[in-house]
């Protein structure tokens, strides 16, 4: 049995902020948290955290990061659709053995920003030329080797996806996405869990699954007690072919088809009417900040979506930043811009950067329904992160705020139920994912 006593300067308990506190783990669950009153592990100028959640990433999408940031010449128009076609070329050439070096580096380097668990919302599927692998989960199986490999907790999103969309040719380059029919999705998925893997349920978007796919898909989920996501109205073109194609938006449509629910998650839910806000009530909303102002997306109005009682987690979604400090502060920052005020998401009682750590962690943790996830108290999964409050990022500020400026680099040691990943800011296997990752992107550079 192993057991640790960690006795940071500050935890940041279920309760709130706490003083000279320490955290019992055995066993890889927490213990016991309260005032330091035996010897123990003393974290000086540290404040231990729950690890914190990234709800929604495409592994792949790391080998553009970068690359996509110019505008082509004989492309002036450069916007959310021609950087996915970038994106897909980019899906087209990785065999799996290339995928699984991607993601070990793209998840040490989440486990070395201090997240713990990342929802992989897995769509790239198949062969490059759409045939299943001899084992049809290979990628699926990849992703999850790269995690274990790192560290990192991994809930597979498996998606399903048909098609290009509404009245839209099929693109050659979505060949390796592509399922047949929502019973071969499902059949995945099911697959997937008898491998003992931590599974949920992913229509991609009302791009690219039909509606009549929708409710099973769902009914599924809820049947088996998975989470449900789905990437929801990121631009305005899926707004006008779900109009074009069904007659109403697409919140209107996953509501007609059963789709919302406390185990739902809108990834993105930028651009919404009111009625949509509404309609969302309950639902879990992912936000990705740094990916939606990389993209262009838009802003995600999470002052109304919360106040119509919508849950909020993020997503790292694109990798272009492993960073889910900033992108907690971002869903705040953004509004600022567009309402040009300040601390738009803070209330009367306070607590906005309680809020913005809340949602990096438990919102993460709702999201994926991993209620044992995402915060420091007896009985939950000892994932925690001790921040360096000596950090020239932090150092002398109010440890209670660090959301505000709180890097990667500031993230000092990381366990993963109970067990050490990270010490000294330093992940022990860098080397080696690095000298992998360049290996990919070098062969990737000759073909
Ligand atoms: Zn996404």
């Amino acid at each position: 049995m192993t057991s640790l006593c960690l006795q940071p300067d500050w935890t940041w308990t279920d309760a709130g902020w706490r003083e000279q506190f320490e955290v019992v783990v055995s066993d890889g669950r927490i213990r016991s948290v309260g005032p330091i009153s035996q010897a123990g592990e003393r974290l000086r100028g540290r404040a231990l955290l729950p690890g914190l959640i990234n709800a929604h990433s495409h592994a792949f999408q790391r080998t553009i990061r970068g690359r996509t940031e110019q505008r082509d010449p004989a492309r002036p128009h450069d916007d959310f659709w021609t950087w996915r076609e970038q994106m897909y070329r980019a899906a087209m050439r990785l065999q799996p053995d290339e995928l699984e070096k991607v993601a070990r580096l793209l998840y040490l380097e989440m486990v070395e920003a201090g997240i713990t668990t990342v929802g992989e919302f897995h769509y790239l599927h198949h062969q490059p030329d759409g045939r299943p692998y001899s084992d049809p989960d290979e990628l699926a199986l990849r992703l999850q080797a790269a995690a274990e490999w790192a560290g990192l907790n991994l809930v597979l999103l498996r998606c399903a996806y048909h098609r290009s969309g509404f009245q839209i040719e099929q693109n050659p380059l979505q060949i390796r996405f592509l399922d047949r029919h929502w019973e071969d999705s499902l059949a995945a998925v099911e697959r997937l869990r008898s491998r003992g893997l931590a599974v949920g349920v992913a229509p991609h978007s009302i791009r690219a699954v039909p509606a009549e796919w929708l409710a099973p898909l769902a009914e599924y989920a809820r049947k088996h007690g998975l989470p449900l996501h789905m990437h929801v109205s990121e631009q305005t073109a899926e707004i006008e072919q779900s109009l074009a194609e069904y007659g109403c938006r697409p919140v209107q449509l996953l509501q007609r088809h059963g789709l919302l629910g406390e185990d739902f998650t809108a990834v993105h839910a930028i651009h919404l009417l009111q009625e949509e806000v509404d309609a969302l009530q309950g639902c879990n909303v992912c936000s990705c900040p740094t990916t939606e102002r990389n993209l262009g997306d838009g802003v995600v109005q999470a002052d109304a979506l919360r106040a119509a009682g919508c849950h909020f987690t993020l997503g790292t979604d694109s990798q272009c930043q492993i960073d889910l400090w900033e992108d907690a502060r971002q869903l705040d920052y953004h509004l600022r811009l567009v309402r040009r005020q300040r601390a738009v998401l803070d209330s009367p009682a306070g607590g906005l950067s309680d809020w913005l750590l809340q949602t990096a962690t438990q919102g993460g943790a709702r999201s994926l329904l991993r209620p044992d996830l995402g915060s420091v108290r007896p009985g939950a999964t000892a994932d925690l992160v001790a921040v360096n409050l000596d950090h020239p990022v932090l150092a002398g500020d109010d440890p209670r705020h660090l959301v505000w400026a709180a890097t990667p680099a500031c993230v000092d040691q990381v366990w993963s139920a109970g067990v050490p990943r990270l010490c000294g800011g330093r992940h022990p296997r860098r080397e080696e994912a690095v000298a992998g990752y360049r290996n990919v992107m070098e062969q990737l550079a000759r073909a």
